[in-house]
């Protein structure tokens, strides 16, 4: 078996024709991860024992002919969905010693389903963050260079799927946390829109802002997935009555529907960097052969971080709060109350955690709440309305994901702005509660992944995957990280 060339769907193919069975698609993900995995360190946790069982009691059920539609599939999880029976740290010391009491809805869906875990991926502390470099444990390293980060906050995800440590993975993504890790490695990542997956067993970030959405090596992979995911959940106050049915035909099918194609100009200014320009322009041609493409306008584009980093931190600072050092994890053990949750707090939280709920409680303290939080939702409503108008013109927007390959590890620390700004693509398409895809395009002259994003009304996350359906095909990309190929 070879795992490089395994993808979701040719290895359900191989499981239902008897040719592989679970237990050894297991435990070749799981010596990929013994093998790979500490050079890149995308894990936090991976069961071996467990994942076995899984993978055990899986090949049982196709034996008895009670497949699921992922029977049998390595997948990883990202470490702030919480998995019954199994530590969810969100990649800080306040929740490192915190077991998940209860499976989130999309767990159980693909413990339905008859997915595999096979462990949970390093991320930005409470997901604040674009490089995996605030995980409280340890940074996570690009498989295309290991001096490079591999985007954040879902970096580990982001990895695991890139070097085949399990077959696809699930992200948080609350300002590009999918999507941008997704474009530095050179997978897919989705982020669907905001109610159609129930964020039941997600940590909360900022719940305006927050979706669950997966990761993949390919768009039909990608498809697999979310379906799964997708559908509403009495749990979650936010989630949509939609349910998604047959998505894969309807991809395949729509993929040949030609389709009116937006360029928002405020995206595409002289700041992109050159190779990410050059490599949307070859998209462009492309589908310039069987679509329409028109410049648009999203004339509020240049107020979206701003917006964000008042309306993400306040709620970051209230859904927070619950860590007192009582409820949960970690505790700075005194006989003083208020010096228990002041202690608790001042060490389990790391620093960028730290800046936010500062930022997030002035934000919304008496006497600025107006100036602040209030302002910023009247923004956000400009930004949606900007979405609102464009889609009168167009069926589908697209952008590059990001405004730069992957950068190097340390280069942005220092400079939280900087690093802010990477997510500049993504951010307004949260703040909107829209569907966006990162598909990988192509490679610069260096060898790192370029992603371009895809962005599509709500609810037309089926649109957005059969344009990427399309791109992909067309591209005919074979992406793999050459320390794969050496280490196979
Ligand atoms: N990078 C953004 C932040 O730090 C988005 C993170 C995310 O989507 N979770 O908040």
């Amino acid at each position: 078996m070879e795992l490089k060339e395994l993808t979701i769907k040719s290895s359900l193919e191989l499981l239902e024709r008897g040719e592989i069975t679970s237990r050894e698609l297991t435990e070749a993900t799981l010596e990929q991860i013994r093998k790979l995995d500490p050079l890149v360190k995308a894990f936090l946790y991976v069961n071996e024992e467990w994942a076995l069982a899984q993978a055990e009691a899986s090949d049982k059920r196709r034996r008895d002919k009670q497949a699921g539609p992922l029977e049998g599939i390595p997948l990883s999880i990202k470490d702030n969905i919480l998995i019954k029976g199994h530590p969810t740290t969100c990649a800080s010391k306040i929740l490192a010693n915190y077991i998940a009491p209860y499976d989130a809805t999309v767990i159980e869906k693909l413990k339905k389903a008859g997915a595999v875990f096979v462990g949970k991926t390093n991320m930005d502390e409470f997901a604040m963050g674009s490089s995996t470099e605030n995980s409280a444990f340890f940074p996570t390293r690009n498989p295309w260079d290991l001096e490079r980060v591999p985007g954040g906050s879902s970096g580990g995800s982001a990895v695991a799927v890139a070097l085949r440590m399990g077959l696809g993975s699930l992200g948080s993504d609350t300002g590009g946390s999918i999507r941008q890790p997704a474009a530095f490695c050179g997978v897919v990542g989705l982020k669907p829109t905001y109610g159609l997956v129930s964020r039941f067993g997600l940590v909360a970030f900022a719940s305006s802002l927050d979706q669950i959405g997966p990761f993949a090596l390919n768009v039909e992979d990608t498809a697999i997935l979310f379906q799964i995911i997708a559908g509403y959940d009495p749990k979650d106050s936010t989630s949509a009555p939609v349910s998604i049915d047959n998505l894969l035909s309807l991809i395949e099918k729509n993929s040949q529907i030609p389709l009116r194609i937006g360029l928002p100009k405020e995206y595409l200014t002289g700041d992109l960097h050159p190779e990410i320009q050059k490599a949307l322009e070859t998209c462009l041609s492309i589908l310039r052969k069987k679509h329409t493409l028109k410049e648009i306008t999203l004339p509020h584009t240049k107020y979206a971080v701003a917006t964000y980093y008042i309306i993400a931190p306040a709620e970051a600072s209230s859904n927070l709060a619950r860590y007192d050092g009582i409820k949960y994890g970690f505790r700075f053990e005194s006989k003083n109350l208020i010096e228990l949750y002041k202690k608790s707090r001042a060490k389990g939280f790391g620093k960028e955690v730290k800046r936010r709920i500062m930022l997030g409680t002035y934000a919304l303290s008496a006497g600025y709440y107006d100036a602040y939080y209030l302002k910023a939702s009247k923004v956000r409503t400009l930004i949606k309305r900007d979405f609102e108008q464009a889609f009168r013109e167009v069926d589908l927007i697209i952008s590059p994901t990001t405004p730069t390959p992957p950068f190097k590890l340390g280069e942005k620390v220092a400079d939280p702005l900087q690093m802010y700004l990477s997510d500049i693509f993504t951010i307004p398409v949260n703040l909107a509660g829209l569907p966006g895809l990162s598909l990988p395009v192509g490679l610069t002259r260096d060898n790192l992944p370029i992603g371009a994003q895809i962005i599509g009304p709500p609810f037309r996350d089926d649109i957005v995957l059969s344009l990427a359906y399309f791109l992909e095909r067309e591209l005919f990309l074979k992406l793999i990280p050459p320390i794969l190929t050496e280490n196979f």
